[in-house]
Protein backbone atom coordinates (compact mmCIF):
# COMPACT_ATOMS: atom_id res chain seq x y z
CA UNK A 1 0.00 0.00 0.00
CA UNK A 2 1.60 2.97 -0.89
CA UNK A 3 2.50 6.14 1.05
CA UNK A 4 -0.29 8.52 -0.85
CA UNK A 5 -3.05 5.86 0.24
CA UNK A 6 -1.54 5.43 4.01
CA UNK A 7 -2.08 9.12 4.85
CA UNK A 8 -5.88 8.79 4.14
CA UNK A 9 -8.30 8.61 6.95
CA UNK A 10 -10.43 5.94 6.84
CA UNK A 11 -13.87 5.07 9.78
CA UNK A 12 -14.66 2.26 11.42
CA UNK A 13 -16.47 0.93 8.42
CA UNK A 14 -12.96 0.62 6.72
CA UNK A 15 -14.36 3.42 4.42
CA UNK A 16 -12.08 6.37 2.96
CA UNK A 17 -13.44 10.03 4.65
CA UNK A 18 -12.57 12.76 2.60
CA UNK A 19 -12.81 16.07 4.89
CA UNK A 20 -14.05 14.36 7.84
CA UNK A 21 -17.22 13.03 5.46
CA UNK A 22 -17.68 8.67 4.24
CA UNK A 23 -16.53 8.68 0.79
CA UNK A 24 -19.45 6.43 0.06
CA UNK A 25 -21.46 8.55 1.29
CA UNK A 26 -20.79 11.12 -0.75
CA UNK A 27 -20.96 8.82 -3.90
CA UNK A 28 -24.38 7.80 -2.62
CA UNK A 29 -25.78 11.38 -2.48
CA UNK A 30 -23.96 12.52 -5.98
CA UNK A 31 -23.25 9.63 -7.33
CA UNK A 32 -20.02 8.89 -9.50
CA UNK A 33 -18.33 9.85 -11.10
CA UNK A 34 -17.30 12.44 -8.68
CA UNK A 35 -14.60 15.01 -7.64
CA UNK A 36 -14.11 15.84 -4.22
CA UNK A 37 -12.40 18.22 -2.73
CA UNK A 38 -10.59 18.22 1.12
CA UNK A 39 -11.25 22.12 1.37
CA UNK A 40 -8.96 22.51 4.06
CA UNK A 41 -5.95 20.91 2.15
CA UNK A 42 -6.11 23.37 -0.02
CA UNK A 43 -5.95 26.14 2.54
CA UNK A 44 -3.21 24.76 4.05
CA UNK A 45 -1.73 24.51 0.47
CA UNK A 46 -2.09 28.16 0.22
CA UNK A 47 -0.76 28.78 4.10
CA UNK A 48 2.48 26.84 3.98
CA UNK A 49 3.43 28.90 0.41
CA UNK A 50 2.47 32.44 2.13
CA UNK A 51 3.94 31.79 5.59
CA UNK A 52 6.98 30.86 3.82
CA UNK A 53 7.11 34.34 2.36
CA UNK A 54 6.16 36.22 5.69
CA UNK A 55 8.89 34.53 7.40
CA UNK A 56 11.48 35.66 4.73
CA UNK A 57 9.96 39.72 4.79
CA UNK A 58 9.99 40.01 1.29
CA UNK A 59 7.49 41.74 -0.50
CA UNK A 60 5.56 38.47 -2.46
CA UNK A 61 2.63 37.35 -3.88
CA UNK A 62 1.28 33.73 -4.18
CA UNK A 63 -0.64 33.47 -7.45
CA UNK A 64 -3.09 30.62 -8.25
CA UNK A 65 -2.62 29.05 -11.58
CA UNK A 66 -6.37 28.92 -11.90
CA UNK A 67 -5.87 26.71 -15.16
CA UNK A 68 -5.30 23.87 -12.77
CA UNK A 69 -8.87 23.77 -11.38
CA UNK A 70 -11.46 26.82 -11.93
CA UNK A 71 -14.92 27.27 -10.86
CA UNK A 72 -16.41 30.15 -9.07
CA UNK A 73 -15.94 28.73 -5.28
CA UNK A 74 -12.58 27.92 -6.20
CA UNK A 75 -11.80 31.02 -7.22
CA UNK A 76 -13.75 32.89 -3.92
CA UNK A 77 -11.48 29.89 -1.79
CA UNK A 78 -8.52 31.70 -3.39
CA UNK A 79 -9.62 35.13 -2.53
CA UNK A 80 -9.99 33.49 0.86
CA UNK A 81 -6.68 32.53 1.77
CA UNK A 82 -5.51 35.89 0.07
CA UNK A 83 -4.46 34.17 -3.32
CA UNK A 84 -3.60 36.17 -6.61
CA UNK A 85 -4.87 34.70 -9.31
CA UNK A 86 -3.55 33.44 -12.41
CA UNK A 87 -5.70 33.23 -15.53
CA UNK A 88 -4.93 32.28 -19.35
CA UNK A 89 -8.03 33.13 -21.13
CA UNK A 90 -10.85 34.95 -21.16
CA UNK A 91 -13.32 32.44 -19.94
CA UNK A 92 -11.20 32.20 -16.83
CA UNK A 93 -11.33 35.91 -16.70
CA UNK A 94 -14.49 35.95 -16.77
CA UNK A 95 -15.19 32.85 -14.17
CA UNK A 96 -12.74 35.25 -12.19
CA UNK A 97 -15.21 38.53 -12.25
CA UNK A 98 -18.20 36.11 -11.67
CA UNK A 99 -16.77 35.19 -8.61
CA UNK A 100 -16.57 38.58 -7.50
CA UNK A 101 -12.61 38.32 -7.37
CA UNK A 102 -10.59 41.80 -6.96
CA UNK A 103 -9.46 42.65 -10.46
CA UNK A 104 -6.40 44.27 -9.29
CA UNK A 105 -4.93 40.38 -7.91
CA UNK A 106 -5.50 39.08 -11.73
CA UNK A 107 -2.26 38.11 -13.82
CA UNK A 108 -2.81 37.20 -17.35
CA UNK A 109 -0.67 34.54 -19.07
CA UNK A 110 -0.67 32.68 -22.19
CA UNK A 111 1.17 32.80 -25.48
CA UNK A 112 -1.72 34.06 -27.69
CA UNK A 113 -4.05 36.40 -26.12
CA UNK A 114 -6.67 37.54 -28.50
CA UNK A 115 -7.01 41.33 -29.21
CA UNK A 116 -10.65 40.77 -27.41
CA UNK A 117 -9.19 39.32 -24.55
CA UNK A 118 -6.26 41.65 -24.03
CA UNK A 119 -9.09 44.45 -24.23
CA UNK A 120 -11.54 42.48 -21.76
CA UNK A 121 -8.68 42.44 -19.67
CA UNK A 122 -7.82 46.14 -19.65
CA UNK A 123 -11.33 47.46 -19.57
CA UNK A 124 -11.50 44.86 -15.96
CA UNK A 125 -8.64 46.78 -14.96
CA UNK A 126 -6.63 43.39 -13.78
CA UNK A 127 -3.47 43.75 -12.04
CA UNK A 128 -0.59 42.49 -14.51
CA UNK A 129 -0.64 41.09 -17.76
CA UNK A 130 2.64 38.40 -18.60
CA UNK A 131 3.59 39.33 -21.95
CA UNK A 132 4.42 36.71 -24.20
CA UNK A 133 5.51 38.00 -27.74
CA UNK A 134 6.25 41.12 -29.74
CA UNK A 135 2.49 40.49 -31.52
CA UNK A 136 1.22 40.83 -27.85
CA UNK A 137 3.41 43.87 -26.60
CA UNK A 138 2.37 46.06 -29.79
CA UNK A 139 -1.66 44.92 -29.14
CA UNK A 140 -1.46 45.61 -26.15
CA UNK A 141 0.57 48.99 -26.50
CA UNK A 142 -2.62 50.22 -29.29
CA UNK A 143 -4.98 48.55 -26.93
CA UNK A 144 -4.00 50.46 -23.91
CA UNK A 145 -3.76 53.83 -25.94
CA UNK A 146 -7.16 53.15 -27.22
CA UNK A 147 -8.79 52.69 -23.64
CA UNK A 148 -6.35 55.05 -22.15
CA UNK A 149 -5.13 52.75 -19.55
CA UNK A 150 -2.02 52.40 -18.02
CA UNK A 151 -1.21 48.62 -17.96
CA UNK A 152 1.56 46.59 -15.48
CA UNK A 153 3.30 44.11 -17.24
CA UNK A 154 5.73 41.47 -16.65
CA UNK A 155 7.40 40.31 -19.59
CA UNK A 156 7.89 36.08 -19.99
CA UNK A 157 11.20 35.02 -20.88
CA UNK A 158 12.62 31.28 -21.16
CA UNK A 159 15.92 31.17 -19.76
CA UNK A 160 17.36 28.07 -21.29
CA UNK A 161 16.91 26.10 -18.55
CA UNK A 162 15.94 22.35 -18.70
CA UNK A 163 13.51 21.08 -15.71
CA UNK A 164 13.58 17.31 -15.65
CA UNK A 165 9.85 16.61 -16.01
CA UNK A 166 7.81 15.41 -19.06
CA UNK A 167 8.54 16.94 -22.29
CA UNK A 168 4.70 18.22 -22.85
CA UNK A 169 4.78 19.74 -19.37
CA UNK A 170 8.47 21.66 -19.99
CA UNK A 171 8.41 25.19 -21.28
CA UNK A 172 11.52 26.91 -20.06
CA UNK A 173 14.35 25.63 -22.68
CA UNK A 174 15.34 27.47 -25.83
CA UNK A 175 12.56 25.17 -28.25
CA UNK A 176 9.83 26.80 -26.17
CA UNK A 177 6.67 27.93 -27.57
CA UNK A 178 6.34 30.08 -24.93
CA UNK A 179 8.29 33.49 -23.87
CA UNK A 180 11.00 35.48 -25.41
CA UNK A 181 14.58 33.78 -25.53
CA UNK A 182 16.96 35.71 -23.10
CA UNK A 183 19.93 33.89 -25.21
CA UNK A 184 19.17 35.24 -28.36
CA UNK A 185 18.42 38.28 -27.70
CA UNK A 186 14.60 38.85 -28.01
CA UNK A 187 14.14 39.32 -24.27
CA UNK A 188 16.47 41.91 -24.15
CA UNK A 189 14.94 43.98 -27.25
CA UNK A 190 11.36 43.18 -25.44
CA UNK A 191 12.64 45.19 -22.87
CA UNK A 192 13.82 47.72 -25.18
CA UNK A 193 10.57 48.12 -26.65
CA UNK A 194 8.13 47.60 -23.24
CA UNK A 195 10.19 50.55 -21.65
CA UNK A 196 9.56 53.13 -24.92
CA UNK A 197 5.71 52.24 -24.88
CA UNK A 198 4.84 55.06 -22.93
CA UNK A 199 1.61 53.33 -21.84
CA UNK A 200 3.02 50.47 -20.45
CA UNK A 201 4.80 49.95 -16.79
CA UNK A 202 7.52 47.29 -16.97
CA UNK A 203 7.27 45.82 -13.51
CA UNK A 204 9.61 43.19 -14.24
CA UNK A 205 10.38 39.53 -15.62
CA UNK A 206 8.66 36.18 -15.40
CA UNK A 207 9.59 32.83 -16.41
CA UNK A 208 8.35 29.74 -15.68
CA UNK A 209 10.38 26.09 -16.60
CA UNK A 210 8.32 23.63 -16.33
CA UNK A 211 5.77 21.52 -14.32
CA UNK A 212 5.96 18.83 -11.57
CA UNK A 213 9.16 19.91 -10.23
CA UNK A 214 10.88 18.00 -8.02
CA UNK A 215 14.09 19.73 -6.91
CA UNK A 216 15.34 23.55 -6.72
CA UNK A 217 18.81 23.35 -9.09
CA UNK A 218 16.65 24.17 -12.29
CA UNK A 219 14.91 27.41 -10.52
CA UNK A 220 18.38 28.59 -8.83
CA UNK A 221 20.36 28.39 -12.76
CA UNK A 222 17.11 29.83 -14.02
CA UNK A 223 17.34 33.04 -11.68
CA UNK A 224 21.23 33.03 -12.13
CA UNK A 225 21.12 33.47 -15.90
CA UNK A 226 18.02 36.05 -15.45
CA UNK A 227 20.49 38.32 -13.43
CA UNK A 228 23.03 38.26 -15.89
CA UNK A 229 20.99 40.08 -18.38
CA UNK A 230 19.70 41.98 -15.11
CA UNK A 231 23.02 43.48 -14.64
CA UNK A 232 23.65 44.00 -18.32
CA UNK A 233 19.88 46.01 -18.85
CA UNK A 234 20.40 47.81 -15.19
CA UNK A 235 24.05 49.16 -17.68
CA UNK A 236 22.41 49.73 -20.26
CA UNK A 237 18.09 50.64 -19.92
CA UNK A 238 18.68 51.84 -16.29
CA UNK A 239 16.13 49.35 -15.82
CA UNK A 240 15.29 47.33 -12.33
CA UNK A 241 12.76 45.34 -12.02
CA UNK A 242 10.34 45.54 -9.48
CA UNK A 243 9.22 41.87 -9.62
CA UNK A 244 10.78 38.73 -10.44
CA UNK A 245 7.98 36.14 -10.86
CA UNK A 246 9.34 32.20 -11.38
CA UNK A 247 6.28 30.80 -11.98
CA UNK A 248 4.95 27.41 -10.47
CA UNK A 249 5.34 23.99 -10.94
CA UNK A 250 5.49 22.94 -8.05
CA UNK A 251 5.74 19.16 -7.57
CA UNK A 252 3.10 17.11 -6.21
CA UNK A 253 2.58 13.62 -4.76
CA UNK A 254 0.57 11.36 -7.24
CA UNK A 255 1.82 8.40 -5.95
CA UNK A 256 4.36 6.97 -3.79
CA UNK A 257 7.24 7.18 -6.19
CA UNK A 258 6.45 11.11 -6.25
CA UNK A 259 8.51 12.42 -3.15
CA UNK A 260 7.61 16.32 -3.44
CA UNK A 261 9.91 19.28 -1.51
CA UNK A 262 7.96 20.64 0.54
CA UNK A 263 6.52 24.62 -0.30
CA UNK A 264 8.43 26.10 2.18
CA UNK A 265 11.91 24.48 0.68
CA UNK A 266 10.46 26.26 -2.71
CA UNK A 267 10.46 29.43 -1.32
CA UNK A 268 13.13 29.57 0.66
CA UNK A 269 15.35 28.23 -1.91
CA UNK A 270 13.78 30.88 -4.45
CA UNK A 271 14.49 33.65 -2.06
CA UNK A 272 17.82 32.94 -0.99
CA UNK A 273 18.83 32.77 -4.23
CA UNK A 274 17.18 35.87 -5.86
CA UNK A 275 18.87 37.64 -2.15
CA UNK A 276 22.47 36.11 -3.84
CA UNK A 277 21.98 37.27 -6.98
CA UNK A 278 20.42 40.85 -6.23
CA UNK A 279 23.51 41.12 -4.30
CA UNK A 280 26.03 40.06 -6.58
CA UNK A 281 24.14 42.20 -9.36
CA UNK A 282 24.36 45.18 -7.18
CA UNK A 283 20.27 44.88 -7.98
CA UNK A 284 17.54 45.98 -5.00
CA UNK A 285 15.82 43.01 -3.99
CA UNK A 286 12.83 42.68 -5.88
CA UNK A 287 8.99 41.38 -4.62
CA UNK A 288 8.62 37.96 -5.64
CA UNK A 289 5.73 36.39 -7.45
CA UNK A 290 5.39 32.42 -7.68
CA UNK A 291 2.71 30.96 -9.34
CA UNK A 292 1.22 27.69 -8.07
CA UNK A 293 -1.25 25.57 -10.10
CA UNK A 294 -1.06 21.69 -8.71
CA UNK A 295 0.89 22.56 -5.77
CA UNK A 296 -2.49 24.22 -4.67
CA UNK A 297 -5.21 21.70 -5.50
CA UNK A 298 -3.98 18.45 -6.92
CA UNK A 299 -3.56 16.52 -3.77
CA UNK A 300 -6.98 18.10 -1.96
CA UNK A 301 -8.60 16.36 -5.33
CA UNK A 302 -10.15 12.82 -5.18
CA UNK A 303 -11.87 11.34 -8.01
CA UNK A 304 -14.68 8.51 -7.28
CA UNK A 305 -15.61 6.40 -9.80
CA UNK A 306 -18.33 3.03 -9.38
CA UNK A 307 -16.83 0.01 -10.92
CA UNK A 308 -18.29 -2.01 -13.79
CA UNK A 309 -17.63 -4.26 -16.33
CA UNK A 310 -13.86 -6.35 -16.07
CA UNK A 311 -12.19 -8.36 -19.05
CA UNK A 312 -9.68 -11.01 -17.38
CA UNK A 313 -7.20 -12.20 -20.01
CA UNK A 314 -5.69 -15.01 -18.47
CA UNK A 315 -1.69 -14.35 -18.47
CA UNK A 316 -1.78 -10.67 -19.87
CA UNK A 317 -3.89 -8.52 -17.90
CA UNK A 318 -7.58 -7.84 -15.97
CA UNK A 319 -9.26 -5.29 -16.71
CA UNK A 320 -11.57 -3.06 -14.32
CA UNK A 321 -13.74 -0.54 -16.16
CA UNK A 322 -14.69 2.28 -14.52
CA UNK A 323 -17.82 4.83 -15.20
CA UNK A 324 -15.24 7.66 -15.98
CA UNK A 325 -11.82 7.81 -17.62
CA UNK A 326 -10.49 10.27 -20.12
CA UNK A 327 -13.54 12.41 -20.15
CA UNK A 328 -12.30 13.40 -16.72
CA UNK A 329 -9.35 12.96 -16.18
CA UNK A 330 -7.04 13.10 -19.47
CA UNK A 331 -3.40 12.88 -18.00
CA UNK A 332 -2.89 9.08 -17.94
CA UNK A 333 -3.72 9.07 -21.42
CA UNK A 334 -1.96 12.80 -22.42
CA UNK A 335 1.02 12.53 -20.29
CA UNK A 336 1.33 8.73 -19.37
CA UNK A 337 0.66 10.08 -15.82
CA UNK A 338 0.50 7.90 -12.76
CA UNK A 339 -2.35 7.66 -10.40
CA UNK A 340 -2.59 5.47 -6.84
CA UNK A 341 -6.08 4.30 -6.07
CA UNK A 342 -7.99 2.34 -3.69
CA UNK A 343 -11.54 0.65 -3.05
CA UNK A 344 -13.22 3.89 -1.13
CA UNK A 345 -16.02 1.22 0.27
CA UNK A 346 -13.57 -1.57 1.47
CA UNK A 347 -9.97 -0.29 2.54
CA UNK A 348 -9.49 -2.83 5.24
CA UNK A 349 -9.51 -5.64 2.90
CA UNK A 350 -6.10 -6.85 1.85
CA UNK A 351 -4.77 -6.59 -1.45
CA UNK A 352 -5.52 -9.51 -3.87
CA UNK A 353 -4.79 -9.06 -7.08
CA UNK A 354 -3.68 -6.45 -9.85
CA UNK A 355 -5.77 -4.91 -12.63
CA UNK A 356 -5.40 -2.18 -14.80
CA UNK A 357 -8.31 0.39 -14.66
CA UNK A 358 -9.36 1.39 -17.92
CA UNK A 359 -12.16 4.08 -18.42
CA UNK A 360 -15.43 4.02 -20.43
CA UNK A 361 -14.69 5.78 -23.90
CA UNK A 362 -14.06 4.33 -27.12
CA UNK A 363 -10.11 4.63 -26.79
CA UNK A 364 -7.88 1.92 -25.98
CA UNK A 365 -5.72 4.49 -24.81
CA UNK A 366 -8.31 5.48 -22.16
CA UNK A 367 -6.52 3.94 -19.07
CA UNK A 368 -6.85 5.36 -15.67
CA UNK A 369 -3.85 3.10 -13.90
CA UNK A 370 -2.07 0.31 -15.77
CA UNK A 371 -1.21 -1.95 -12.45
CA UNK A 372 -3.09 -1.04 -9.00
CA UNK A 373 -3.59 -4.02 -6.21
CA UNK A 374 -6.73 -4.28 -4.80
CA UNK A 375 -8.86 -6.40 -3.25
CA UNK A 376 -10.93 -8.65 -5.65
CA UNK A 377 -13.66 -5.79 -7.20
CA UNK A 378 -17.12 -6.64 -7.99
CA UNK A 379 -19.25 -4.09 -9.95
CA UNK A 380 -21.01 -1.73 -7.69
CA UNK A 381 -17.72 -1.19 -5.93
CA UNK A 382 -16.15 2.46 -5.37
CA UNK A 383 -12.62 3.24 -6.96
CA UNK A 384 -11.09 6.69 -4.94
CA UNK A 385 -8.29 7.58 -7.46
CA UNK A 386 -6.19 10.20 -5.38
CA UNK A 387 -4.45 13.26 -6.69
CA UNK A 388 -6.72 14.05 -9.27
CA UNK A 389 -7.66 17.89 -8.21
CA UNK A 390 -5.40 19.75 -11.19
CA UNK A 391 -5.92 19.23 -14.49
CA UNK A 392 -8.81 16.53 -13.73
CA UNK A 393 -12.20 18.96 -13.74
CA UNK A 394 -10.06 21.36 -15.96
CA UNK A 395 -9.25 19.45 -18.67
CA UNK A 396 -12.27 17.25 -18.95
CA UNK A 397 -14.13 16.91 -22.23
CA UNK A 398 -17.35 15.42 -23.28
CA UNK A 399 -16.11 12.45 -25.59
CA UNK A 400 -18.37 10.04 -26.22
CA UNK A 401 -21.09 12.89 -24.87
CA UNK A 402 -20.49 11.75 -21.67
CA UNK A 403 -21.62 14.35 -19.49
CA UNK A 404 -18.94 16.08 -16.90
CA UNK A 405 -18.84 14.87 -13.57
CA UNK A 406 -20.01 17.53 -10.37
CA UNK A 407 -17.65 19.14 -7.82
CA UNK A 408 -17.94 18.70 -4.49
CA UNK A 409 -16.39 20.71 -1.67
CA UNK A 410 -15.84 18.85 1.59
CA UNK A 411 -14.50 20.83 4.68
CA UNK A 412 -15.42 20.19 8.45
CA UNK A 413 -17.79 17.12 8.06
CA UNK A 414 -19.80 19.26 5.74
CA UNK A 415 -20.14 19.10 2.14
CA UNK A 416 -21.47 21.27 -0.43
CA UNK A 417 -21.72 21.36 -4.13
CA UNK A 418 -19.66 23.38 -5.96
CA UNK A 419 -20.33 22.38 -9.72
CA UNK A 420 -23.27 20.47 -11.13
CA UNK A 421 -23.41 17.22 -13.37
CA UNK A 422 -23.59 18.16 -16.53
CA UNK A 423 -27.01 17.02 -17.67
CA UNK A 424 -27.68 15.41 -21.05
CA UNK A 425 -29.83 18.79 -21.73
CA UNK A 426 -26.84 20.35 -21.36
CA UNK A 427 -24.52 18.35 -24.11
CA UNK A 428 -27.22 19.56 -26.87
CA UNK A 429 -27.41 23.49 -25.65
CA UNK A 430 -25.87 25.02 -27.89
CA UNK A 431 -26.68 22.49 -30.79
CA UNK A 432 -29.33 23.74 -33.40
CA UNK A 433 -31.06 21.39 -35.73
CA UNK A 434 -31.03 21.26 -39.60
CA UNK A 435 -34.76 21.73 -39.12
CA UNK A 436 -35.49 24.98 -37.04
C1 LIG B 1 0.73 26.02 -15.88
C2 LIG B 1 1.43 27.19 -15.34
C3 LIG B 1 1.56 27.36 -13.97
C4 LIG B 1 1.09 26.34 -12.97
O1 LIG B 1 1.72 25.11 -13.11
P1 LIG B 1 1.51 24.02 -11.97
O2 LIG B 1 2.31 22.86 -12.42
O3 LIG B 1 0.05 23.71 -11.94
O4 LIG B 1 1.97 24.61 -10.69
C5 LIG B 1 2.15 28.51 -13.52
N1 LIG B 1 2.59 29.46 -14.38
C6 LIG B 1 2.47 29.33 -15.71
C7 LIG B 1 2.96 30.40 -16.59
C8 LIG B 1 1.89 28.20 -16.24
O5 LIG B 1 1.81 28.08 -17.56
Amino acid sequence: MSMTVMTKKRNEQGHLMIGEVDAVRLAAQYHTPLYAYDVSHIREKARAFKQAFERTGIAYQVAYASKAFSCTAMVQLAQEEGLSLDVVSGGELYTARQAGFPMEKVHFNGNNKSRQEISEALTAGIGCFVVDNFQELEMLSEESRRLDSAPAILLRVTPGVEASTHDYISTGGEDSKFGFDLHNGQAQKAVEQALAIPSLKLLGLHFHIGSQLFETSALVQALATLYRYLGYWRDTYRFVPEVINVGGGFGISYTRFDQPLRPETFVETIIQAIRAESDRHHIPVPQVWIEPGRAIVGEAGTTLYTIGSQKKIENVRHYVSVDGGMTDNIRPALYGAHYDAELANRTKQQDEKTYAIAGKACESGDMLIYDLSLPAVKSGDLLAVFSTGAYGYSMASNYNRLPRPPVVFVENNEHKLVVERESYADLVRNDRSLYA
